[in-house]
């Protein structure tokens, strides 16, 4: 990417940053905007995070989070208008086929009503104050109802059995939209012109005293707060030691969740059967049905096949090429193999085994949904948890990211800029 203008990264400011993902650089564009100073401390040789846009054959695609969800609640939707960015609506309609064919109306309305009755039924049950997992609340959907479950299942994470039925009412992916040039662009677009120091994994975080002591594999910085955006599956693996431990609620909050998975493989088909841009494929009538297909992106030849968790699962990690079989395999069982001459699979993300990621979001299982609001809380008033994670209704997105690093910022502003106004 060509984004790579950071400023010298301040020696001892008033808030560290530990991550420069899309959490991390809101929260520094807002203490900056409110006249504090703040060093990001990102552990990879880029910014972004699980954001990232990456060239194949001249043309960008994400490698990381490609939607903008939820557009009215949306920051990065926000944002993005205001500084005119190029953002365009994703099409609500999308393919259907029945083993390689172009469905019937009537297969497509079974599709659609199968949908709506698990919307339903997910919403109503979600207002018991009892939490459960979502899949026990699924009504009898008839013939389409394992692909309606799959679908969730996909975007969620996890098998709905792993996911909790309160986080339902508010996956808000109505009214979605694309940015030309690639999400992970515009991100790095953000963070331009922060203080940044990359490849600075941090290793350990000291708040025995009054601020603290955040030190890395590159030196250690003082700082009167820290906001520790670091994924949760990283903070599982004891990334980052914490003297003194975090409390026991806080540590069992992190401790929680589990790791959502979701992975593109990037496909280039110039002869596959789909017209139109942007438009997700649902593909039915086989044996093994892609859980999620995004077909001709910003209208060229690239497509993305989606893999969720038990797929992900089931390949040995060392065998980098298994998920390019797997695409293959399926798209030939609906397609034929004369129609996938011209496929080719580039590029199979893996971001569940990347050490600074290891999961595509954080999952809260049923029963836990109080986690979160945990974790919203500062620890000694001097460290705040931000990211994903931390997101009630844009939970596991780029902009549910945002709004947490915009939310603990504001919260530290408050409280550092006051008594310095009063003064
Ligand atoms: C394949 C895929 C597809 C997705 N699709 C979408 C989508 O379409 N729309 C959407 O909104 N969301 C999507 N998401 C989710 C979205 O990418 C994330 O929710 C969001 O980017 C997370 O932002 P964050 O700031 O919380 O964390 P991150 O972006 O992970 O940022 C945390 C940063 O901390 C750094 N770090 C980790 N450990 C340390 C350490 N010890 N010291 C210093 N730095 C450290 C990491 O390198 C990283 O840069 C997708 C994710 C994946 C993987």
């Amino acid at each position: 990417m060509e984004i790579e203008s950071w400023i010298a990264p301040v020696a001892d400011p008033d808030v560290i940053i530990v991550g420069a993902g899309s959490a991390g650089i809101a929260a520094a564009r807002h203490l900056m905007a409110h006249g504090l100073t703040v060093t990001l401390l990102e552990a990879r040789d880029r910014i972004g995070g699980r954001t990232l846009t990456r060239r194949f054959k001249g043309h960008p695609l994400d490698l990381g989070a490609h939607w903008l969800h939820a557009g009215p609640i949306n920051p990065l939707v926000k944002l993005g208008r205001e500084r005119r960015e190029p953002l365009r609506r994703a099409p609500v309609d999308g393919h259907f086929f029945v083993r390689g064919r172009a469905g019937r109306r009537v297969e497509r309305a079974a599709l659609d009503r199968a949908f709506a009755m698990a919307d339903r039924a997910m919403t109503q049950a979600a207002k018991a104050r009892e939490d459960q997992a979502a899949a026990k609340v699924l009504p009898p959907m008839g013939p389409q109802g394992h692909r309606v479950a799959a679908i969730h299942g996909l975007v969620s994470g996890r098998p709905l059995e792993e996911v909790s039925l309160h986080d339902f009412p508010s996956m808000e992916y109505a009214d979605n939209l694309f940015i030309a040039g690639g999400l992970g662009a515009y991100v790095a677009r953000l963070g331009k012109d922060l203080p940044i120091q990359l490849e600075a994994p941090v290793r350990a975080i000291d708040w025995s005293g009054s601020g603290v002591r955040v030190e890395t594999a590159v030196g250690t910085l003082r700082g009167k707060a820290v906001i520790v955006t670091t994924p949760m599956a990283v903070l599982q693996q004891d990334a980052i030691r914490f003297a003194p431990a975090l409390p026991q609620a806080v540590h069992e909050a992190i401790h929680g969740f589990t790791q959502g998975v979701y992975e593109h493989v990037v496909l280039h088909w110039p002869d596959s059967p789909f017209r139109g841009a942007d438009r997700l494929a649902s593909l039915t009538g086989t044996r093994r049905e892609p859980p999620g297909l995004l077909t001709c992106i910003d209208s060229t030849p690239f497509h993305f096949f989606e893999l969720d968790q038990p797929i992900a699962a089931s390949f040995d990690r060392r065998d980098a090429h298994a998920p390019f079989r797997f695409a293959r395999d399926v798209l030939a069982e609906h397609f034929g193999h004369r129609a996938i001459r011209s496929l080719t699979a580039l590029h199979g993300t893996a971001w569940r085994n990347d050490p600074w990621s290891r999961a595509s979001w954080a999952v809260v299982p049923p029963g836990l949904s109080a986690i979160r609001d945990t974790l919203k809380a500062p620890v000694g008033e001097r460290i705040w948890f931000a990211g994903e994670a931390l997101s009630r209704a844009q939970w596991g997105t780029a902009g549910g990211a945002w709004e947490e690093g915009e939310r603990a910022a504001g919260e530290i502003a408050a409280k550092l800029s006051g008594p310095r106004s009063a003064g």
